[in-house]
């Protein structure tokens, strides 16, 4: 099958790989159609992780059944379904609570959490490809319904990012009425955007500086903050009557820098500190990892951060962090997209056939004005 594989550092090309196929009795195998490319993908195309050569990227996958194990039960041939991102067996310890993001079957012993086309995330081959191996297909697979193709931009977000971006606004303990301030316009914190405003954020400020991105934060009543022209803590303050907002989300990860490009992985973090109220809650879904080789300096080699601990202690500020766990929220996030409660392809800036991947790479890496989320349909003609 066609598959998009990382050679190197911003190397990657369409190849033929062995075909995904059926490898145990609890398999589904899919025929993908919606495949994103995503900003955590961006980390390990830049080189910044350890993925290895020849691996195949995508974990946000949407795709059609063609064929299940002898021990499927639920699925069937020429169902629509989303694979979440995590790869989890739903009987480990773990996912017996519900913390799917933490499998500890899905990964090498020791090791907690699985993904599809993932460093360090047990070794699962990623979907943007022509077929996709699900294991634990029964567990995994979320069945869409009659308007799959339809509404499959929207549907495609159910892998992660809308879950993400819920799970950022979840763990920041936002309630109705409340303020947020996310930090990161990506598809993310576009997301967590959509996610504040549906669970009945009063007001919700997003801090970027691409404009794209910005203008998308504003077709959805956000209040759109540019970095790069205003100190986003202060204009914070002054739209949350000096108090600051009741909760933050950290939508950005490691590779955060300043609009002068000077990376600093503590940046976003210490800007909600400082941007989020007193007793005020976070959630911080960008990556961060224990090792990064490729830092700017010893400390973040180390995967350590100048944290601003004593201002975050001083104001009794709660955090939550770490990847989301899709399925405690995909199967009602499916139904509101069903229901037309929340239109997450708003985002979607190209749909493009997966011989084009290579060149989305380029341009979603580079933060070109107008690439904001390409969807791949490897069914599609190029
Ligand atoms: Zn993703
Ligand atoms: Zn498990």
């Amino acid at each position: 099958m066609k598959a998009l594989v990382y050679n190197g550092p911003h190397d990657v090309s369409v190849s033929d790989v062995p075909d995904a196929r059926i490898e145990r009795p609890n398999d589904v195998l899919v025929r993908i159609t919606a495949t994103n490319i995503c900003g955590s993908d961006l980390h390990m195309y830049e080189g910044r992780t350890d993925f290895e050569q020849g691996r195949v990227f995508g974990h946000e996958n949407v795709g059609k059944v063609v064929e299940v194990g002898d021990g499927v039960d639920k699925v069937a041939v020429g169902d629509m379904v989303s694979a979440p991102f995590n790869v989890s067996c739903g009987h480990c310890q773990n996912c017996e609570h519900g913390l799917t993001n933490y499998c500890l079957a899905a990964n090498v012993a020791g090791m907690a959490g699985g993904a599809y086309g993932f460093a360090d995330m047990g070794g699962w081959v990623g979907g943007q490809a022509e077929l996709l191996r699900i294991p634990w297909g029964d567990f995994q697979c979320l069945r869409l319904p009659e308007d799959a193709a339809e509404k499959q931009n929207d549907y495609v977000m159910l892998s992660d990012i809308f879950p993400t971006g819920w799970h950022a606004v979840e763990m920041s303990g936002l309630k109705p009425g409340e303020t947020i301030v996310i930090y990161g316009g990506g598809p993310v914190g576009l997301m967590a955007a959509l996610s504040a405003s549906v669970k009945g954020a009063a007001k919700v400020m997003i801090v970027d500086r691409h404009p794209d991105r910005l203008r998308l934060a504003e077709q959805i009543g956000a209040i759109a903050i540019d970095d790069s022209k205003v100190d986003p803590v202060e204009q914070v303050t002054e739209h949350t009557k000096g108090v600051g907002a009741d909760r933050g989300a950290e939508c950005v990860g490691y590779q955060a820098h300043d609009p002068q490009g000077n990376e600093d992985n503590a940046d976003t973090l210490n800007k909600l500190v400082a941007s989020v109220r007193f007793t005020g809650g976070i959630g911080t879904v960008g990556v961060f990892i224990p090792q990064d080789p490729g830092g700017p300096d010893e400390l973040s080699q180390q995967g350590k951060a100048r944290f601003d601990f004593g201002n975050f202690w001083f104001k009794g500020q709660q955090m939550g962090c770490g990847q989301a766990p899709v399925k405690r929220y995909n199967r009602h996030l499916r139904d509101l997209i069903a229901a037309d409660k929340a239109t997450p392809s708003w985002i979607v800036s190209h749909n493009l056939p997966l011989e084009k991947a290579p060149d989305a790479y380029k341009h979603f890496d580079a933060r070109e004005d107008g690439w904001t989320k390409v969807v791949l349909n490897p069914a599609q003609a190029a």
